[in-house]
């Protein structure tokens, strides 16, 4: 791509593969916390979740099971056409079709196994809404599932493929406080669920845990890019008053950075989880009960009238 410019620890590129529609699994999954935190503990998964301060945050973790499942679900299709020019006879048109984890692979670059949806028997349908669909007969959709389920799953290029859509989805949604708010409250029923004597197989997450206080991990400062973050995302004020912070940018306290879900809950030190408050709004917060995700500054006033 020219002139596009290199990843590096700064600057990533955005290639938007579906970003919007794994953002809105991660909303489904907010909606249907108690299902989804009990998801993770079926499947074993939840000292995944129990860091300090990961830049691999809960964010990341929670879109790379949004994408595989959208991957998993979409074995069975719809497939994606991609545009066949023959030779002979001269300029005829056919179709390959991929599965949509491998278009994905592709469309990022990454060298992965190729697998296209095998012909047979298939079949273009016209839908209700004029849209021709690919259908294949049962043996070429279980033919795809087996190659994602047994083969591309288990890949070292799939993995790439989810940390950089790991990567948009944070980016995408990191503004939007309500949405992290809500993902950290699942966050805090796994903390909360569990027991000191289910984390002394794992002493890395055990001493993460506060002694003698079952489901509450330990306070930790955020670290100085977590905090370059929250402070940057959103936009040097108080999230509760409004009150411009920016001048004091440098004499900034952990206090600050106030934990939406509070660790006494259950909450996670993790960069998605804090948002910035002045000295007197975290004193006033137990007090006050304000959503504050739903306001954002605005990027150049509106002229409309007020409503
Ligand atoms: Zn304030």
């Amino acid at each position: 791509m020219p002139h596009a410019p290199e990843a590096s620890p700064e600057w990533f590129v955005h290639r938007w593969y579906r970003t919007i529609d794994i953002a809105d699994r991660l909303e489904q999954m907010a909606a249907h916390d108690f299902e989804m935190a009990g998801r993770i503990t079926d499947e074993e998964r939840e000292f995944e979740f129990i860091e300090n301060w990961p830049k691999v945050t809960l964010v990341h973790k929670f879109a790379r099971i949004a994408a595989d499942d959208m991957f998993y679900n979409e074995t069975d299709g719809p497939y994606i056409p991609k545009v066949i020019l023959r030779q002979q006879p001269a300029g005829m048109i056919r179709y390959e079709h991929y599965l949509t984890a491998t278009h994905a692979l592709m469309h990022y670059g990454i060298d992965g196994p190729i697998f296209k949806v095998p012909r047979s028997d298939e079949e273009t349908v016209l839908e209700k809404d004029g849209v021709e669909v690919l259908r294949v007969s049962d043996s070429a959709a279980d033919a795809c599932y087996r190659h994602f389920t047994e083969e591309l799953r288990w890949s070292e290029p799939y993995e790439q493929l989810l940390d950089v859509l790991a990567d948009e989805v944070f980016h995408t949604v990191f503004r939007n406080r309500t949405l992290l708010y809500a993902l950290n409250w699942i966050a805090a029923m796994i903390v909360s669920g569990m027991e000191p004597d289910e984390r002394t197989a794992e002493p890395r997450v055990d001493k993460l845990f506060r002694k003698g206080s079952p489901g509450r991990l330990k306070r930790k400062s955020p670290p100085v890019w977590a905090q370059r973050a929250i402070f940057h995302r959103d936009a040097g004020r108080c999230t509760y008053c409004k009150k411009d912070l920016s001048g004091l940018h440098d004499s900034m306290t952990p206090a600050n950075f106030d934990h939406m879900v509070p660790l006494d809950a259950g909450g996670l030190n993790d960069a998605t989880n804090p948002q910035l408050l002045c000295q007197r709004c975290n004193l006033e917060k137990s007090s006050r009960q304000v959503n504050s995700g739903e306001v954002y500054l605005c990027w150049y006033p509106q002229d409309r009238d007020p409503q």
